[in-house]
């Protein structure tokens, strides 16, 4: 899931999505709409729902996008003939963005306007993040909003429309995005699949902003995940650390997101064995084949997979964490290694 998938369903936006539909179909959705909001919070999404809003097939008047068509599509794709999407570049070294929109990206824009609609009705230009521009792109923008091209939607987003200049404003039409409350932010993330342990920690990292919150637990679960891995293996190559210590420290650190961890890197194992014997029927034969190896013994490796599902049942109860982990550990520790029989 990334922020721009856009069957991505955010509730806190309901109420700007109405008022965009109402204005849309009042024939008021024209010339400059300023978006006040920060990306983590929906803003970007939004003004790619507009876009598609404008250019759905089969969307009916009144009712928002279908999200499905192949228009919608390629409007969160960024890929739409008549959308234009102007942010900031990457600036040559190690793919790092420029800090600014220049006048140069503003004036492009204004010339593709100029020119005829691809599909005959309207164009859309996003700028993102608005706020990001120099002194000199704004200029150029404020006399794209002084002398609209007709069809043409300019959605300006800005997490702080202060640092545009008031001439722009006030030639915007403005629509606050509000940050849903946190609880909200909390269940919509925990709903994504965001495990409850990381779901807080990310939330108040992101400034309250769901999906900025969404896309850290994404790389905190990435991060936790290898993290998990690189130990299992140093346990089942007979190099881990001491269980009691390590189960101590995962028990009050995202310890639902570490079984999940565990239970996948076994199930990994578990998979590639049967891959590697030639079919789950053959799994007792790998077993007796790989025996001699430095690697885990299959038939542990399912016993390990039942004592990190037991846990993982148990996740929500008051069980003894620290315990529960270091027994883990053991377990693969005597099943790995040296130990292998
Ligand atoms: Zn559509």
């Amino acid at each position: 899931v990334t922020a721009l998938d856009p069957s991505l369903e955010m509730p806190w936006l309901a109420d700007t999505r109405a008022a965009l539909l109402r204005a849309h179909g009042a024939g008021r959705l024209a010339g400059g709409l300023l978006l006040h909001g920060a990306a983590g919070v929906g803003a970007d999404w939004l003004a790619r729902w507009i876009a598609a809003r404008l250019f759905c097939r089969t969307v009916a008047a009144g009712q928002a996008p279908c999200l499905r068509c192949i228009d919608c599509r390629r409007c969160f794709e960024g890929a739409h003939p008549d959308l234009h999407i102007v942010e900031l570049l990457e600036s040559g070294r190690e793919g790092r963005l420029a800090k600014e929109i220049k006048v140069d990206q503003v004036r492009e824009l204004a010339a593709e306007l100029a020119l005829t609609s691809h599909g005959g009705f309207s164009k859309v230009a996003i700028f993102t993040p608005a706020d990001r521009m120099n002194v000199n792109a704004a200029n150029a923008l404020l006399k794209t909003l002084e002398e609209p091209t007709p069809g043409a939607l300019l959605v300006l987003i800005a997490a702080e429309p202060a640092r545009l200049p008031a001439t722009v404003r006030s030639r915007c039409t403005r629509l606050g995005i509000r940050t849903p409350p946190r609880e909200a932010a909390l269940a919509w993330l925990v709903a994504r699949g965001v495990g409850v342990d990381v779901a807080g920690a990310v939330l108040a990292a992101s400034a309250g902003q769901p999906l900025a919150a969404l896309e850290a637990a994404a790389g905190s679960t990435a991060r936790i995940a290898a993290e998990v891995a690189a130990a299992l293996e140093r346990f089942a190559g007979g190099e881990g650390e001491d269980p009691a210590v390590l189960g101590e420290s995962w028990s009050d650190d995202a310890y639902g997101l570490r079984l999940r961890a565990i239970e996948n890197w076994l199930t990994d194992r578990a998979r590639r064995w049967a891959e590697a014997a030639g079919g789950s029927s053959e799994l007792r034969r790998a077993a007796h084949l790989q025996a001699g190896r430095p690697a885990l013994n299959i038939r542990r490796t399912f016993e390990l997979l039942d004592a990190v599902r037991d846990a993982r049942a148990l996740e929500e109860t008051p069980v003894n964490r620290p315990v529960t982990l270091e027994r883990i550990l053991r377990l693969l520790a005597a099943a790995g290694g040296r130990a292998a029989a």
